[in-house]
């Protein structure tokens, strides 16, 4: 059986479940947007700010999901959970979900020219040091000896 937004429970322990409420219910839950068909973004605050993504198919069944926090406990985080919630809420309760620009973005990335993703990439880097260790684990750069 695929796991889908509407038979979460089955799957997740009711503690994760009671967890994800606590974050929704303190209103830890922001920019939920969707990103193109199925395809949705939020970030979650919680110790540190977290993005998560869950991806969903035409039937609702979670395609793909993920977080960026550093739960390793199980397949799936509260962060997670909680978004899998609002989503469900809001389809329930025919409750709108903003459309984000990442598409937009996504777009404009494809067709441009390789120095001037090199200067916004070193801008973001210097402005964000989060950032500037992502691409470092990315890209496997480690410091000279
Ligand atoms: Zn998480």
């Amino acid at each position: 059986m695929s796991i889908s937004i509407y038979n979460i429970e089955e799957f997740v322990s009711d503690e994760l479940i009671n967890r994800a409420r606590v974050i929704i219910d303190s209103g830890l839950i922001t920019e939920v947007e969707e990103q193109g068909n199925g395809d949705y973004t939020a970030v979650v605050i919680g110790g540190s700010t977290y993005s998560v993504n869950i991806v969903l198919d035409k039937d609702a069944n979670i395609f793909t999901h993920q977080c960026n926090c550093p739960y390793s406990a199980g397949p799936i985080c509260k962060h997670k959970v909680a978004v899998i919630l609002v989503l469900r809420s809001s389809f329930q309760n025919d409750i709108p979900i903003s459309k984000g620009s990442l598409s937009l973005v996504n777009t404009k990335l494809v067709s441009c020219d390789r120095l001037v993703l090199h200067q916004l990439i070193m801008t973001l880097c210097k402005r964000d040091k989060r950032i500037r260790d992502i691409i470092k684990k990315e890209l496997d750069i480690k410091p000279k000896l």
